[in-house]
């Protein structure tokens, strides 16, 4: 298939043709393994923007664990004509030296919002993952960039890290995506073997239906999850679940 966006590898070539492009730019981080999730956020930008940049980079600064880095999952084919099909005009992929010319000597670091929930149980995790897109934005110069509320935590950190360092860059948040039967949609359910995934539609059920924290852990440890956490913020309950080695985070308004 001949394509009709650019896949750019390098950090010197993206800047020269960020030179030549005029208008919106949107711009839409990702690890690949896409899905509709993924797409929700390109099909917006698409809407909003004159230019549409998706990158694919599976960063491993933000990986606590490095068993988790080496399993994530790659469907690089499929994954580019996802891409095509949603009209994105460019595709930034790097490699490690690329983004990380310091390997990683210098560091983006919030010290409080990242410690709690996922950042509790994965220390790092967030500094990884705000280092990152500081160089994506950086490089990349976007109008506006497009995050999914899937990770609300995330959203609100790089929307924290904007205002602190005056990157004129409109954060926008964008609505969870889920399969049919309610699991929030991600790259890492191609993990799950087949009976975790007919159990893993519980963990929404339960985060939205229950009628406290308690009463959720407590169903969901009897039907076989293990709790990393259950907790209510910003209006909204976020949990992370194990089932075996796979961990799942959702979160819903309250
Ligand atoms: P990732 O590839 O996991 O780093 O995700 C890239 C972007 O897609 C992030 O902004 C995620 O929040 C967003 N995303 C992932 N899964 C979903 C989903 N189910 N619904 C909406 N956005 C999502």
């Amino acid at each position: 298939m001949k394509m009709k966006m650019k896949i750019i590898n390098t950090v010197r070539e993206f800047q020269a043709t960020r030179k030549e492009m005029r208008g919106r730019l949107g711009f839409v981080p990702t690890m690949g393994a896409l899905h509709a999730g993924h797409v929700s956020l390109m099909e917006r930008a698409k809407e909003e923007c004159d230019i549409v940049v998706a990158s694919i980079f599976v960063n491993p600064t933000q990986f606590n664990d490095k068993k988790d880095l080496e399993t994530y999952p790659n469907t690089l084919e499929a994954d580019l004509h996802a891409l095509e099909n949603a009209g994105v005009d460019f595709l930034f992929m790097p490699n490690y030296s690329e983004v990380y010319l310091d390997d990683y000597r210098y560091e983006v670091r919030e010290k409080e919002l990242s410690k709690t929930l996922c950042g509790k149980v994965r220390p790092g995790h967030f500094d990884g993952v705000l280092s990152v897109v500081m160089k994506l934005f950086n490089i990349v110069r976007p109008t506006c960039a497009y995050f999914g509320e899937k990770d609300y935590q995330q959203y609100l950190l790089i929307k924290g890290m904007c205002e602190a360092f005056f990157l004129e860059i409109e954060i926008i948040p964008c609505p969870l995506v889920r399969e049919a039967d309610g699991l929030a949609m991600s790259s890492r359910n191609l993990k799950l073997d087949s009976t975790a995934r007919q159990l893993a539609p519980l963990f929404y059920r339960e985060l939205s239906k229950c009628k406290n924290l308690h009463e959720c852990r407590l169903n969901l440890e009897r039907a076989g999850f293990v709790v990393d956490y259950l907790e209510e913020e910003f209006g909204r309950r976020f949990g992370a679940v194990f089932l075996g080695k796979v961990r799942l985070i959702d979160n819903v308004q309250i």
